[in-house]
């Protein structure tokens, strides 16, 4: 059962949001903790009207144990009701007809006692769920377990139990007190908030969780690394699949899922730009963002989920080549893999940023014969120079630190001079691919203005913002110049290319994503 929780702050926002999750979730939870002077009752008839099969939990968080996450970042949250509030309240719920009631164990077994008489007295068919969530860390196995009992020896019709998780052994542990529940042929409901625990909404609900979370409407998620409707049912979809067939052989008109490995990956624009491709090339699938720290685990659940493709980010470019069966000759001779797709269980190794660079830089100027300054020495200046080669033109590599610098230049077979020299270097066009400039350090750049001028055209591989420092300055002095946003959504469609075999939609992958981060600009 997947649950969408309902927490708009006004009236008419949580009337639109229960008729929107009738229509795409198995149930709603009314957080009554973050509504205002909200009447349950009403909000229990207004939900049966509109679905009279949608479930209905209601719950009443304390602060210390809510995690509230808006536009990507935890809020506070800001209502405290008394236990004799919070007990009048679910009095109400179980009178109007909820089908669950969450109450926390730190409320006290004497609550969750009058609680249950109160349903028992009333007939009333509400079940009681007893919930424990540490916003922090994930505890022991035992820990966990002891966890369990405590709830469910109040009597608990489900125990619910939501710890933070730091690693995938977090994860681990809490799919293993599922287990541990279900052999007691006890109802829980377990996952890890965090994106670390990402993985556990995904695993938990076909381990035997009872209800799985997905991002509220608005994008309001109760608890963070809470995954969309959509792709919680698509994964769903996916592991019942599995289950059914051991060769899992899957139909164009299955799910294809496609994933980002990354740490950190909160800010990636990635699960929009595909999400929106996806959606548009009718491909019944979903994209998501996972914050690594065990990229042997990733890839392994790559293979195990029958993942179809995945994006690689910072850090793992480089290490994640020893874990893939093939790697194509670009990406082997430039040294990063940041595509993978599984043919069938073997997963090949692929690097599309230097494809994406070249594609946008060819629609802007000639490459063969000219020579383009690469400011940088990391991962993005290796595609760069690699795709400058490959076009026929030659690279200068400039960076901070001396000896990265002159390694990949010895790499490239290409010259290399130190930063503060950059001033001297004539060239036909300089590419930064360093991150100085990035969002929030907005109005730093590594050339001064004056070295800008000797370039016909000035290139930052930086998306966010739109316009970098160097971008303005270069503009300033009559430079043509080229924004990383191009780059991004041109290796971005490649990467579909190869998941799907299909073209993406580029321009409206552009929309979106410059949309977006209009939105984060202003
Ligand atoms: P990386 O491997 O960590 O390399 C970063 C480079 O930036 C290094 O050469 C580093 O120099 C240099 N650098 C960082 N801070 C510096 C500073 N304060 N002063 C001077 N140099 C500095 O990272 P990457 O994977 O190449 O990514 C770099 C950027 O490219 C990121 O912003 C990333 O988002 C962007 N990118 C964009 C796209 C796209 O599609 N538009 C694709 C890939 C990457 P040292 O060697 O001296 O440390």
């Amino acid at each position: 059962m997947i649950c969408v929780p309902v927490m708009e702050a006004t009236r008419k926002q949580t009337l639109q949001a229960i008729e929107k999750c009738a229509r795409s979730a198995d149930a709603i939870e009314l957080r009554m903790d973050l509504m205002v002077d909200e009447d349950v009752a009403q909000l229990i008839a207004v939900a049966r009207q509109t679905s009279a099969n949608l479930k209905i939990i209601v719950t009443c968080r304390r602060k210390e144990e809510s995690l509230i996450v808006r536009s990507g970042s935890i809020e506070e949250q800001k209502k405290t009701l008394t236990n004799a509030a919070k007990m009048a309240l679910f009095r109400q719920a179980a009178l109007a007809g909820a089908d669950f009631i969450d109450i926390e164990l730190a409320e006290g077994s004497r609550s969750i006692q009058e609680i249950k008489s109160f349903c028992r007295k009333h007939k009333s068919s509400t079940r009681i769920i007893v919930s424990w969530h540490d916003v922090f860390k994930t505890p022991s196995l035992v820990r966990l377990k002891e966890i369990f009992q405590a709830c469910a020896q109040t009597g608990a019709d489900i125990v619910k139990i939501v710890p933070y998780a730091r690693s995938s052994a977090d994860n681990l542990r809490v799919l293993k007190l599922i287990d541990y529940a279900r052999q007691q042929g006890r109802d829980i409901i377990a996952m890890c908030m965090g994106e670390e625990g990402k993985i556990s909404r995904v695993l938990a609900l076909s381990r035997g969780s009872y209800v799985g979370f997905a991002v509220g409407t608005g994008g309001l998620s109760s608890a963070p690394g809470q995954l969309t409707i959509r792709e919680m049912s698509q994964y769903q979809q996916l592991l019942q699949g599995h289950k059914r067939s051991s060769n899992h052989c899957y139909s164009s008109a299955e799910a294809q899922n496609f994933v980002l490995l990354g740490n950190p990956v909160r800010q990636s624009l990635s699960p929009l730009m595909h999400n929106t491709a996806l959606e548009a090339m009718r491909i019944p699938g979903s994209y998501s963002a996972f914050c690594v720290s065990d990229l042997a685990a990733a890839i392994a659940g790559i293979r195990g989920m029958n993942i179809r493709g995945a994006s690689v980010t910072i850090p793992f470019k480089t290490a994640v080549m020893e874990y893939l069966d093939e790697i194509d000759e670009d990406a082997t001779a430039l040294g990063a893999v940041n595509t993978i797709v599984n043919k069938a269980g073997r997963l090949f190794g692929y690097n599309t940023d230097w494809v994406g660079l070249m594609q946008a830089l060819k629609d802007e100027t000639d490459i063969a014969g000219k020579e383009f300054v690469v400011l940088g020495a990391g991962g993005a200046a290796r595609a760069a120079a690699y795709g400058i080669i490959k076009e026929g033109g030659r690279p200068i590599i400039v960076n901070r630190t001396r000896e990265k610098g002159q390694a990949l230049a010895k790499h490239f077979d290409c010259p290399f001079y130190p930063l503060a020299q950059i001033g001297k270097i004539k060239a036909a066009g300089l590419i930064n691919t360093t991150s100085v400039g990035m969002y929030p350090d907005i109005n730093q750049s590594l050339a001064p203005p004056s070295a800008i001028a000797h370039y016909r055209i000035v290139v930052d591989v930086i998306y966010n913002p739109l316009k970098t420092k160097l971008l303005r300055d270069a503009e300033a002095k009559g430079c043509k110049i080229l924004a990383g946003l191009e780059m991004f959504v041109r290796q971005g469609a490649a990467q579909l290319k190869l998941w799907t075999g299909r073209e993406a939609p580029l321009e409206l992958m552009k929309k979106t994503v410059r949309e977006r981060l209009l939105n984060i600009e202003s």
